[in-house]
């Protein structure tokens, strides 16, 4: 397994946003995690990345526990995240926002601005090919509509060459057209690394994922194929049944 979730729970005061999780991941694997607000869908991720720490149990990552790991070692580990917040520089263009992801993490706007140190334009670009943005490479983050900032934040999580991508809602805010572009996006990237991707788009997550991670209030509620979880009473009455 690339990453095993074991017995994981998390505390925040007296709640519990997760609790007893057990996750397994394969290698080459995309896997959706779906579940209604509140289930603690993007509290996984951040205890994947370490931005959190579980309360109990552990998180291991191609065999070894991720505990203690800070967020940027975790990345040089090939942990990457497309958070469901975005966080990007808006006042910068889309390219130098790929830019200054590929310097890393400790990147500053001085690096950015200095002379030297910029070879990575040529990789920068071949990132918005890959996420269809190149003609926008001029563009003011700012004004970019909605689904191609998502498309940005993915190329951007694409800049530290990770093994496992984590994309957390990445059609949020998009229409039927670019929610099926995203969906091709993923299946490409799909072919060279680990994707687990939280998603309400029933038709994204039947078209991307193999398997079907069910979360509610904190807990697995069911797992499976897109068939089988769809005619699951249990996940019906919980999630599908109030309009996804
Ligand atoms: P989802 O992504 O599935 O919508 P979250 O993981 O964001 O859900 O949240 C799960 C629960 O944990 C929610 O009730 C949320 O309010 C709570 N929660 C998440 N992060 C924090 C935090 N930093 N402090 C307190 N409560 C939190
Ligand atoms: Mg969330």
């Amino acid at each position: 397994m690339l990453l095993e979730v074991d017995g994981v729970g998390k505390r925040f005061g007296g709640f519990w946003a997760l609790q007893g999780l057990d996750l397994q991941i394969r290698p080459g694997e995309i896997r959706a995690v779906i579940g209604p607000n509140g289930a603690g869908k993007s509290t996984l991720f951040n205890l994947i990345i370490g931005r959190y720490s579980p309360t109990v149990g552990d998180i291991r990552y191609q065999g070894k526990s991720l505990i203690g790991l800070s967020p940027s070692e975790r990345a040089r580990l090939g942990i990457a995240i497309k958070f469901q917040i975005t966080q990007v520089f808006e006042s910068l263009s889309v390219l130098d926002n790929v830019r200054l992801s590929l310097i890393g993490p400790a990147a500053s706007l001085r690096d950015l601005f200095r002379n030297n140190g910029l070879g990575a334009e040529d990789e920068a670009l071949r990132l918005l090919d890959v996420v269809g943005l190149r003609e926008k490479k001029h563009e003011r983050v700012g004004s970019l509509v909605h689904g191609h900032r998502q498309w940005l934040e993915i190329g951007m999580a694409l800049a530290t060459k990770p093994k496992l991508l984590l994309l957390d809602e990445p059609t949020s805010g998009m229409g039927p057209d670019e929610t099926r572009k995203t969906a091709e996006l993923v299946k490409g990237l799909g072919r060279e690394l680990t994707i687990v991707v939280i998603e309400h788009d029933m038709e994204f997550v039947r078209s991307v994922a193999e398997t079907i991670t069910v979360l509610n209030n904190g807990a697995l509620l069911a797992q499976g194929t897109y068939d089988t979880i769809k005619n699951d009473k249990r996940v019906v009455d919980a999630y599908l049944g109030k309009g996804g």
